[in-house]
This record gives C-alpha cells, structure tokens and sequence, in this order.
C-alpha cells in the first residue's frame, strides 16, 4: 500500500472544494471498498478524506417517500420500516449483500460507488483497461464466468457488484449529488455509464461530487417490488444473477413495471424490453416467461459466461412471479 495522509471533513461544501482541488484525494466512507483496493494497489490514492462525521447519516420517511443520507448504513436502511413496507426490494436487496458485519460499516453512498470484483481488476499483474486504460481486457479471453452478458464493450466486459443499486432501479430513485455547482439530482439510471471506449469511468459523477441522499419515491410500484439474488452460495457472496421487479397491477392487468438485473452488465441493468412485455397484460405465467424471454434478447456469452442467458430468463421469471402474486 502506498503511503497516504488523513483528514476529516468539517462540513459538505468544504469537502468538495477539497477534492475539487487535488486530483489525488478520495472521499472515505466506511472504508470497506476503497481499503481493501488500496491495500492491492488498485487504488494509490494520496489523501484520504474522511466524510463520515458529516450529517448524512439520517432516514427520513415522508407521505412522498423515504430520504437517505448518503452515509446511513446498508444494515440500518434495510432494517428501517419505511424501506421494508414502502421500497421491499431496497431491503431485501441490503439484507442479500455482503455479512452483518460488513452492511454495519459499509454506507449506501459507497455501496453505488463500489468497484467492480473483475479478478484481473484487483490484480495489477494483469491486463485491464479499467486500471490501466490501453492495457487491454484479460477477462474477455479468460476467466470469465462472473463477466458481463449485455453492455459490454471491446475494452471491458465487467459486472457492476451492487445489489442495492438494481433495487434502485426497479423503484425508480434519485441520487441528491453536490459538487462544483452545487446540488444536482441524478435519476439512478443515468448514474452508473457503460464501459465504451472509457472503462475507467464508470458514473456521471466528476471527481469531487459528493453524494448527499438517496431519495426513494413513494408508490404502488415500489411499494409491491421484489429481489432475487441467484449466487454460488447462499451468503456471502456476489450475484450471479439477480433481479429486482416491480409490478402495479389493477383489474387483472399490469399497468407499469420495472425490471432491474444484476450480475449480467457493466452497470446494474434496467430491461426496458422486459417492462414492455409486461405492461398492458394481465400477470399470468405466459407474461412472466415472454418477459423473462424479452430480458435476455441482446445478451451474448463470453464462454464460461452463457449460462448466464438462461439463468436471466428464469430469475426474470422467478421473481415475476414473486411481484405478481404466482410464487
Ligand atoms: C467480502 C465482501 C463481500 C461483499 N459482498 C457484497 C454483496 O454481496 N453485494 C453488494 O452489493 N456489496 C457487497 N460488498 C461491497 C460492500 O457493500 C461495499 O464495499 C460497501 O457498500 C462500500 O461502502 P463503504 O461505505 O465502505 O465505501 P468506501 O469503501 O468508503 O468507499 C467506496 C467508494 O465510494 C466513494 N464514496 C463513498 N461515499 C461517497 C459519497 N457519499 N459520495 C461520493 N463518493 C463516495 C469512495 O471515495 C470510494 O471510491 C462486499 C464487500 C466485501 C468486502
Ligand atoms: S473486464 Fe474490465 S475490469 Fe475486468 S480485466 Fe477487463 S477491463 Fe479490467
């Protein structure tokens, strides 16, 4: 690990001028990322700055919907009543990540911020443009049975790790950022970007931008979501495939639907083929299986990956039939 100096941030506004200042300075929040990629020297950062005395740390519950402050813990926004009656894909998705012990420390700011757990990432002895941009991808020829379906590029065929964040998708949230012209709102969708010809970026955030809140809006969509988390074993462990739905259904029909999909690309992956087989159609087993068809057309295998097109379709499908009442 490279040396690196400490320091605490008084107040928001000063810590993005802080950054905004030194291109080597990170933001620490739980720690439970950035640590562990500076300890394999993923990550060289400079200088620490130390966000977490800062006042971001409340859940405030509304008739419009719940507000997280950005360094609320994944253990309590799971644990808080508003999430699981209001947003229960949200909370099932926390309880799925990680061990007690990590969703304790580890904030959501740093949860959607997290890197992704490409092995040749993590190990600087190996090609990746993500680390080293032009270096090339030894993923796309190796190892690559976690990889990306859909989303990828010639550069990076990674999996985004965040199970919180697919949830987010599916409940259609806003991320409340501070940065160098003050606060802006980021619907989720747009929050996390495709590898392309830059893998190295992996947000809209420019370095300095502060995550403040996660706003969940209140609706019937959310409030009927779930999440379903496909792994190699069942704690402890990264999705393979995972999905979050949400299904409003009135007098025998679908009226609106989201579908969010994790372990399958670069970024969590909203299926807006899948919310098109959905919406207009009455909740039964045939709409589930062509929606699950719906969300694995466009995906491709890397090799050791292909598994992955069916166990999308049929996770899609599973957790249909957990929204729509068919489970
Ligand atoms: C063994 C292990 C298993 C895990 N399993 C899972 C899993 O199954 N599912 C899952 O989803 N996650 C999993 N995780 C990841 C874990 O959830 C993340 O490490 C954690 O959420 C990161 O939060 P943090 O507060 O510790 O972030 P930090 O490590 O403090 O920060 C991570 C990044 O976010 C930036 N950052 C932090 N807060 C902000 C902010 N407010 N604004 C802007 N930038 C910010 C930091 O600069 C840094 O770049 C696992 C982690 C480990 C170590
Ligand atoms: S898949 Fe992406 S992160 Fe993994 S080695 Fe290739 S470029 Fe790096």
């Amino acid at each position: 690990m490279n040396p690196f100096r400490y320091a605490q941030a008084a107040d928001a506004g000063s810590a993005v001028t802080a950054l905004l200042g030194d291109r080597g300075m990170r933001y620490i929040a739980g720690g439970t990322n950035i640590l562990d990629l500076m300890k394999d020297d993923v990550e060289q950062p400079t200088l620490l700055l130390d966000i977490t005395h800062l006042p971001l740390r409340t859940i405030d519950a509304g008739p419009h919907g719940v507000r997280l402050g950005a360094l609320a813990t994944m253990a309590d926004v799971a644990d808080a009543a508003p999430v699981k009656s209001g947003f229960p894909a949200v909370s099932q998705a926390l309880l799925a990540g990680a061990s007690p012990q990590l969703r304790n420390m580890a904030t959501i700011g740093g949860n959607i911020m997290q890197r992704t757990r490409c092995a040749y990432f993590r190990d600087v002895s190996q090609a990746c443009n993500k680390r080293t941009p032009g270096n090339g991808c030894a993923a796309i020829a190796g190892q690559n049975r976690n990889h990306a379906v859909i989303g990828t590029s010639e550069n990076c065929i990674c999996t985004h790790p965040s199970d919180f964040a697919v949830a987010l998708l599916a409940v259609d949230t806003l991320v409340h950022v501070r940065g160098a012209g003050g606060l802006r709102t980021i619907p989720i969708g747009d929050f996390h970007v495709l590898p392309g010809a830059t893998p190295n970026r992996e947000t809209v955030l420019e370095h300095g931008d502060l995550i403040e809140a996660i706003e969940l809006p209140a609706s019937a969509l959310a409030r009927n979501s779930v999440y379903v988390k496909v792994r190699d074993r069942a704690s402890y462990e990264f999705a393979l495939v995972s999905v979050a739905a949400s299904l409003h259904v009135t007098d025998g029909v679908i009226r609106d639907a989201r579908i969010g999909i994790g372990g399958v690309a670069p970024k969590p992956w909203r299926s807006h083929a899948a919310e098109a087989a959905l919406t207009g159609r009455p909740p039964t087993p045939e709409t589930f299986a062509a929606a699950g068809v719906a969300a694995a057309s466009g995906m491709r295998g890397y090799g050791k990956n292909d598994f992955k097109l069916t166990l999308t379709r049929r996770t899609v499908v599973r957790a249909l039939e957990h929204a729509g009442g068919l489970a």
